[in-house]
């Protein structure tokens, strides 16, 4: 066998491709079935498009008679250019083929969709949107075409066309998009903020909302407008409802609600919320908060951290302990208040340098926030990460 192989490897190209023709045409006659292994035939287009590529394209374009082995033999040759990235002669190939007369709908939408491939690896959009849209029309590969124009809008950032095809989709496929829609509107509300157009950025995370009432980034999001508003008990509620959506978010919303309360002179909420927060989420932030707290009103926060570090333990927590340690009387007067610093900064150091967020789709560990997974693409799968969690045998 692989003898057999070597010798095919080493005949000219012109020999070989004559030898699969010929293959074709005594099939014709005789009838039967294709008999080449496809592992074979891989093995032959690889060598014909390393000899010369462009004299096995020609060849291909020369051949008189379409049938399925030919089709075959085009659609494996144009894929194999297409990943080795030479696009060219991958679009050469199915755009001579697709010119074919005689081929039947169903062959011509398999080249097509290689075609909208083709395109799309090549970064033309405009022209991969075009061979799906006309893959959909025909009723080919519906779900795959609409999805394909979906994400090249997405990738373009253009949200109001990435939303119809959103919704052609849904139409199509019968599965709800809305969760989906909701971050693309989610996006233009981002994109309204950076241009100082609040307004409109309001009528966006309300449109998010109207799509998909559980949508955490538009709360999140609506918080942050009402805050900057100076609308402090509704931005409370907003953030307050991202936390009970899904309360892993505790870390984005735990400062803006400490804000607000202290806008508000609504400490007693605040304290409502830090008791719930324990009950809820396994993190150790409460803790941190209610230190702060007493702090605030002049009262030793010491023993709430230790609890904390007893219940919760987190670099979080031992950090706050040891800046509220480190100036204890007893301690400076030991000598143990340097040590206790630079233990501190240690841990800040780290805290700085690890990730925050992680994907709960890939794993990917971002420092900040993205709504869409920057590996797997994926919207709303980065949540924070449960620093309480990530203590080394915590
Ligand atoms: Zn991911």
């Amino acid at each position: 066998m692989l003898d057999s192989l070597f010798t095919w490897l080493l005949l000219p190209l012109g020999l070989v491709l004559g030898w699969v023709l010929g293959q074709r045409s005594q099939q014709a006659v005789s009838g039967t079935e294709a008999t080449i292994p496809p592992e074979q035939l891989g093995g032959l287009l690889t060598q014909l498009a390393s000899d010369d590529p462009d004299q096995a394209i020609a060849a291909l374009t020369r051949v008189a008679e379409i049938d399925h082995s030919t089709v075959e033999l085009h659609l494996t040759l144009g894929n194999l250019f297409r990943k080795r990235g030479e696009i060219d002669r991958a679009l050469r190939i199915h755009e001579a083929l697709l010119a074919r007369p005689g081929l039947s709908e169903a062959i011509q939408a398999q080249v097509r969709r290689e075609f909208a491939y083709d395109y799309l690896r090549a970064g033309v959009m405009d022209h991969a949107e075009e061979q799906f849209e006309k893959l959909a029309a025909g009723g080919h590969y519906v779900g795959e075409a609409l999805d394909q124009i979906r994400i090249i809008y997405e990738q373009g950032r253009d949200w109001p066309h990435a939303i119809a095809a959103a919704r052609r989709l849904e139409g199509a496929q019968g599965e709800s998009r809305r969760a989906l829609i909701a971050q693309y509107e989610c996006e233009m509300a981002d994109e309204a903020r950076r241009a100082k157009n609040d307004g409109e950025a309001l009528q966006h995370v309300r449109r998010a909302l109207a799509e998909d009432s559980d949508c955490v980034r538009a709360y999140l999001h609506l918080g942050n407008l009402l805050e900057a508003r100076g609308e402090f008990p509704a931005a409370a509620q907003a953030y307050l409802r991202a936390f009970q959506l899904d309360a892993r978010f505790l870390p984005d919303v735990i400062e803006p609600l400490y804000r607000c309360s202290q806008k508000t002179n609504s400490g007693e909420g605040f304290l409502q919320f830090l008791s719930d927060a324990k009950e809820i989420s396994s993190s150790s932030l409460p803790y941190v908060a209610e230190a702060r707290l007493l702090a605030d009103e002049g009262l030793d926060p010491l023993d709430r951290l230790a609890q904390g570090l007893e219940v919760r333990p987190s670099r979080a927590v031992l950090a706050q302990f040891l800046e509220v340690l480190e100036k204890q009387p007893g301690v400076i007067a030991a000598g143990l208040d340097k040590p206790a610093a630079s233990l501190r900064l240690a841990l800040r150091r780290l805290m700085e340098s690890s990730p925050k967020y992680q994907c709960n789709n890939c794993g990917f560990s971002p420092r900040q926030q993205f709504w869409q997974c920057p590996s797997c693409k994926r919207w709303g799968s980065i949540t924070p990460i449960d620093e309480a969690m990530r203590l080394p045998g915590a």
